[in-house]
C-alpha cells in the first residue's frame, strides 16, 4: 500500500493540472486507498478534494505547501524573496481550523508583494496544534540546511522542527532526478536515523499521467501572461502508481509511513461548515469580497500552446486574436472557419488547447459580492487572501455558495452606504482599466484610468497602470509625469526597480539621455541582481560609443538572465564591439 502525501491541484495556479473532480478516480484505480492535497501556500480546493475524494471512495488528507522563511516580518522588509517549502498536513479538525488561521495569517500579515503568504516560525509555534509536517521537496528548509551548512546546521533546523511538532514532523524522500537531490537524501535518512525517527516517501505531483509533462510545461512557461522559455528540467512530477514508486528503490518502511501517517489524519465534513454567529458584514469595517476565477478559454489555450511552442504560422495571430472570449475549443471552431481549417493541420496544438481549457489561472476579488460576516469572524474561518489591494474569500464562487456562506450584493448597499458603494465603483472600474489593459487596449484603459485618477488622485495604482499605458501608447512625456509622481509618493517599493527601468526607457525615447541613465542606475542601486536595468545601460552607453562600459553592462544582464531574446542580442552587441 503506498499513498501520495504530496500532491499539487488546481489551486497551485497555473503550476498544476491535477482536478480533484477528473483525476481521483484514476487514483482509487491504481489501488490506492487514500491520497493528500498540498496546494502552494493556498487551501482553496481543500473542499472540492474533500468531496471528490468521498464521491470515488478515497480517503482525504487536507494539508497544503506553505511558502517558509525564518521570520517572515524580516523577509518582507529586506524584499528578500528567498524562501523553502513545508508540508503541513491536518491530522485532525482542530488541525484544519488551525490551517486556516495560518494560512489566512500568512496572505493577511505576511504578505510578500502579493505573491503569496510567508509561514515562520512564529505562526507555526502558534497554530502547530493538529498539524502534522514533513520537510517538503528538495526545497525544504531541511534538505537546503543540510545542502548549504552540512550536518551540523540540519541536526540544528531538525530539532527547530521537532521542538514545535515532537514526533509529528517527518523528513521526505523523493527521487525525481533534481542535482543535489540524492545528496539532500543521504542527510535525511542519516539525520532520521539520528533522531529515531522513520522518513516518507512522497512524489511531488502535479499532473496525471507522465505524458501530461508538455501540458504542465505550457502553462508554467505562461505563468506571467506571455511565454518564456522556463523549462524544469526534470518530467517526474506525475501521479506514479505504487508499483514506480516501490521502483525508487527507498526502504519498504519509508513507503509504509506514507500510508501511516494518512491514516492518522481524519477531518469531519463538518469542519467546512463552521459556526458562523448571527454578526453581520459592516461597511465601515475592513471588508472581505467574494472571489472569481480567470478561466483558460479558448483564445488563451491557443495563445499558450502557440507561444510556448513557438508556433507561428500565416495569419494565425490574426485568427486567435479575433476570437470571442469566455469559449471552449469547440465553440470556437464553430465561430471562426479559418481556425478549423488550422487545427485540422495542426492536431497537437488542438490536443494541448483542448487539455488546457477550463483550468483556473488565477482567483481575484469579485467587487460585485461582499461576505456578509465581520472580517474579525470570516479570519478565523474562511481562507482568505490579499489580491489587488483588497481582500477576498479564497474559495471558488461555487464553493462559497455550497457551503451557504452569506454573500450580500454590493448593490444593495447603495441606499444605507453610499460611501462603500461609491469606493467599490472605483475598484469596479479600476478592474475593467486592468481588463482593457490586459487586452492590450491602452487607449481605452487610459481613458478609464484618468477617470479613476480624477475622483481620486492619490490612487498610485490607477497611477501606475495609467503610466504604462502611456509608455505604450508611445506618449513618453505622459509617462515620465505619472512616474515621476509615483516616485516623489513613495510608491510600492516592490515595483520601483521595474517603474525606474520604464522611465529610464521612456526618457531615452524623448532623448534625455543623462536623466535615463539616472533612472537605469537608480534601479540597479534599488536591486543589485535586477536584470533589465543592466540591458537597458548597455544599450545606452552602446550608443553612445561607450564600449567598454557597454560590454560590462551587457555581461552582467547575460549572468543574470542567460536566455531569452535579449540575451541573444546582448551576445551580438558585445561581438559587433569586439568584447
Ligand atoms: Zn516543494
Ligand atoms: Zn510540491
Amino acid at each position: 500500500m503506498f499513498t501520495h502525501l504530496h500532491c499539487h491541484f488546481l489551486g497551485s495556479y497555473s503550476d498544476s493540472l491535477l482536478d480533484p473532480d477528473r483525476d481521483l478516480a484514476r487514483v482509487k484505480d491504481m489501488g490506492q486507498e487514500a491520497i493528500a492535497i498540498t496546494d502552494h501556500g493556498v487551501i482553496d480546493y481543500c473542499y472540492p478534494f474533500y468531496q471528490a475524494c468521498r464521491r470515488v471512495g478515497l480517503h482525504p488528507v487536507l494539508g497544503c505547501e506553505v511558502y517558509f522563511v525564518d521570520d517572515a516580518r524580516r523577509s518582507i522588509e529586506a524584499n528578500d524573496s528567498y524562501r523553502t517549502h513545508l508540508i503541513l498536513l491536518a491530522r485532525d479538525n482542530r488541525g484544519f481550523e488551525n490551517l486556516v488561521k495560518l494560512v489566512n495569517r500568512s496572505w493577511l500579515d505576511n504578505n510578500f508583494g502579493e505573491t503569496r503568504g510567508l509561514v515562520d516560525w512564529n505562526l507555526l509555534e502558534e497554530f502547530h496544534e493538529g498539524l502534522i509536517a514533513l520537510s517538503a521537496c528538495f526545497w525544504g528548509s531541511l534538505p537546503q540546511k543540510y545542502i548549504t551548512g552540512g550536518m551540523d546546521a540540519a541536526e540544528k533546523e531538525f530539532a527547530k522542527y521537532y521542538d514545535i511538532f515532537g514526533g509529528d514532523f517527518y523528513p521526505e524522500l523523493g527521487r525525481h532526478g533534481i542535482d543535489d537531490e540524492e545528496k539532500a537524501n543521504e542527510g535525511l535518512i542519516a539525520i532520521s536515523k539520528r533522531f529515531g525517527v522513520t522518513p516518507v516517501v512522497t512524489n511531488d505531483s502535479h499532473y496525471p499521467r507522465e505524458r501530461d509533462w508538455r501540458f504542465h510545461d505550457i502553462i508554467i512557461k505562461t505563468r506571467f501572461g506571455y511565454a518564456t522559455d522556463f523549462e524544469l528540467d526534470v518530467r517526474n512530477y506525475y501521479l506514479k502508481s505504487e508499483d514506480e514508486m516501490r521502483d525508487l528503490g527507498f526502504p519498504a518502511e519509508y513507503y509504509d509511513m506514507a500510508t501511516e501517517i494518512a491514516q492518522r489524519c481524519r477531518v469531519d465534513r463538518e469542519v467546512f461548515s463552521p459556526d458562523l454567529g448571527d454578526e453581520r458584514f459592516d461597511p465601515e469595517g475592513i471588508v472581505v469580497f467574494s472571489s472569481k476565477q480567470v478561466i483558460i478559454d479558448a483564445y488563451q489555450a491557443l495563445k499558450d500552446v502557440t507561444g510556448a511552442w513557438k508556433i507561428r504560422g500565416r495569419g494565425l495571430q490574426e485568427i486567435i486574436d479575433s476570437l470571442p472570449r469566455g469559449m471552449d475549443i469547440a465553440q470556437a471552431l464553430r465561430e471562426s472557419p479559418p481556425l478549423v481549417g488550422w487545427l485540422e493541420e495542426n492536431p497537437r496544438v488542438r490536443e494541448a488547447a483542448d487539455r488546457l481549457v477550463g483550468i483556473p489561472r488565477r482567483l481575484q476579488p469579485d467587487f460585485s459580492t461582499v461576505i456578509d460576516l465581520p472580517f474579525e469572524k470570516i479570519r478565523e474561518v474562511i481562507p482568505v487572501r490579499r489580491a489587488r489591494g483588497e481582500i477576498m474569500a479564497a474559495y471558488p464562487p461555487a464553493v462559497l455558495k455550497e457551503l451557504g456562506l452569506p454573500l450580500k450584493s454590493v448593490d444593495s448597499l447603495s441606499g444605507t452606504a453610499p460611501g462603500f458603494s461609491a469606493w467599490v465603483k472605483q475598484l469596479t472600474m479600476m478592474d475593467e482599466a486592468r481588463e482593457k489593459y490586459d487586452d492590450r487596449d491602452f487607449t481605452s484603459a487610459s481613458i478609464l484610468l484618468e477617470g479613476i485618477i480624477k475622483a481620486n488622485p492619490d490612487d498610485l495604482e490607477a497611477r501606475f497602470l495609467l503610466a504604462e499605458a502611456f509608455y505604450f501608447l508611445k506618449r513618453y512625456g505622459q509617462a515620465v509625469a505619472q512616474y515621476e509622481f509615483l516616485e516623489e509618493n513613495n510608491y510600492n517599493p516592490w515595483r520601483m526597480p521595474r517603474l525606474l527601468t520604464r522611465k529610464g526607457w521612456a526618457y531615452s525615447w524623448l532623448k534625455e539621455t543623462e536623466e535615463a541613465r539616472k533612472s537605469f542606475e537608480r534601479a540597479i542601486a534599488l536591486k543589485d541582481n535586477y536584470a533589465p536595468p543592466r540591458y537597458a545601460l548597455g544599450v545606452l552607453d552602446y550608443r553612445q560609443g561607450r564600449y567598454r562600459k557597454a560590454i560590462e553592462s551587457f555581461k552582467i544582464f547575460i549572468a543574470l538572465r542567460p536566455e531569452g531574446k535579449q540575451a541573444d542580442k546582448a551576445r551580438g552587441l558585445i561581438r559587433r564591439m569586439g568584447g
